[in-house]
């Protein structure tokens, strides 16, 4: 017996879900009374949204090609709707302010540009994240939180996870790759051997000048799979390709932007002659950039705070797979809520990099799981998390 919530979340389920899901439900909403009204989930009811900061911090300290960090900075963001609450998160590592924005740039941009009083259906998505992407041309980490929120209110609304909703299937997610930090031979090694025991396919950032030093390293406590990601460090493209033909023989199994994304020409030579995948990160953010880089790269990492959310992301994948690319979901240091956000769509994707939730000690939320190194979605609504009270 439904009661009166579960069933206006199968009207609204209907509603929206009218071209993506079962007929079934949608025969049995025609059938009722035409004087219910459909948007009667909430009627009259405001969006209100809120926002504050937090930091994170990291289990290790992270070092990337420019710099290192012990901790990062995140505002999350909450829309409640009729009594339900969605959660957003924007993350954005030092590395990456001018792209993504910072802290004071989120608040600002939610507390001050952004007014949602002006709709009042929340379901409108499309719509609503034109007008919130329409504010300004930057502010993606702002947008993605604003996105994830709404994403998670509307799932919550129509009491269904968003993998279902877009009509995936969870079984086939990918395992997430864990990346292993550059340090001392001896650390690399230790790190090896317990990640080794929990993952199925680790990650190595390259683009150093012991880059083969640090993959023989690894090499000498295990055989599983490995991701290069060269953060742009090659500037040769001879020597781009001669290490990615070495890196084959050494069982890497794709390798993430080899050279600076300024030089395109050289992109599209090296992936044109590689034995290995090449995936597009720094010379992708958002839509249009996918349909300018066919041809010079053969997949594309998605990452919901540099393209502004899980509605872009879900188009660029589809995008990606229509034009013959391969597609990876990525992530920045970040709680389960953004990651869970990600992982929604990850059904989609060849390769995963989700270990993000798992680099920090203090995560907000319990969401998606890493289970033998698989990605393991859950079945609650929205992209499936739950607020952890005493982090
Ligand atoms: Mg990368």
């Amino acid at each position: 017996m439904q009661n009166r919530r579960d069933f206006l979340k199968t009207l609204s389920l209907a509603t929206v879900g009218a071209g993506v899901l079962s007929n079934g439900l949608l025969a049995s909403c025609q059938q009722l009374p035409q004087t219910f009204h459909i948007n009667s989930h909430g009627l009259g009811a405001k969006m209100k949204v809120r926002c504050f900061p937090y930091e994170l911090q990291l289990r290790h300290v992270f070092t990337v090609a420019t710099n290192s960090r012990t901790t990062t900075q995140g505002v999350q963001v909450e829309i409640e709707y009729d009594g339900v609450v969605g959660y957003g998160e924007a993350s954005m590592p030092p590395y990456l302010q001018k792209e993504l924005g910072t802290v004071e740039s989120v608040m600002d941009f939610i507390n001050t540009k952004m007014d949602l009083t002006r709709f009042s259906d929340p379901f409108q998505l499309e719509e609503i994240l034109d007008y919130v992407d329409s504010l300004s041309p930057g502010d993606a980490a702002a947008k993605a939180a604003v996105d994830i929120a709404l994403h998670d209110l509307v799932g919550k609304l129509m009491g269904q996870p968003w993998h279902r909703v877009w009509g995936l299937n969870k079984a086939l997610t990918p395992s997430t790759t864990f990346t292993i930090g550059i340090d001392t031979p001896e650390v690399v090694r230790q790190k090896t051997r317990e990640c080794a025991e929990q993952f199925n396919i680790l990650k190595v950032k390259l683009g150093r000048d012991n880059d083969k030093e640090m993959i023989e390293t690894i090499r000498s406590v295990t055989n599983l799979p490995i991701a290069v990601d060269a953060n742009q460090g090659w500037t040769d493209r001879q020597y781009a390709l001669d290490m990615i033909h070495w890196l084959k023989e050494q069982g890497i199994v794709m390798v993430e932007q080899p050279m600076p994304k300024e030089r395109i020409d050289d992109l599209a030579w090296v992936t044109q002659h590689s034995p290995l995948p090449v995936y597009a990160d720094e010379s992708i953010q958002r839509l249009d950039d996918v349909i300018k880089m066919k041809g010079v790269f053969s997949g594309i990492n998605i990452k919901l705070m540099k393209c502004t959310g899980m509605r872009e992301g879900h188009k660029m994948a589809i995008t990606a797979r229509a034009l013959g690319m391969d597609v990876m979901i990525g992530c920045m240091t970040e709680t389960s809520c953004a990651i869970s956000a990600a992982a929604q769509l990850s059904p989609l994707a060849d390769f995963a990099d989700l270990d993000g939730a798992l680099l920090i000690s203090n995560d907000r939320f319990k969401g998606m799981e890493v289970v033998n190194g698989k990605i393991t979605l859950n079945d609650l609504p929205g992209i499936g998390i739950t607020p952890i009270t005493n982090y």
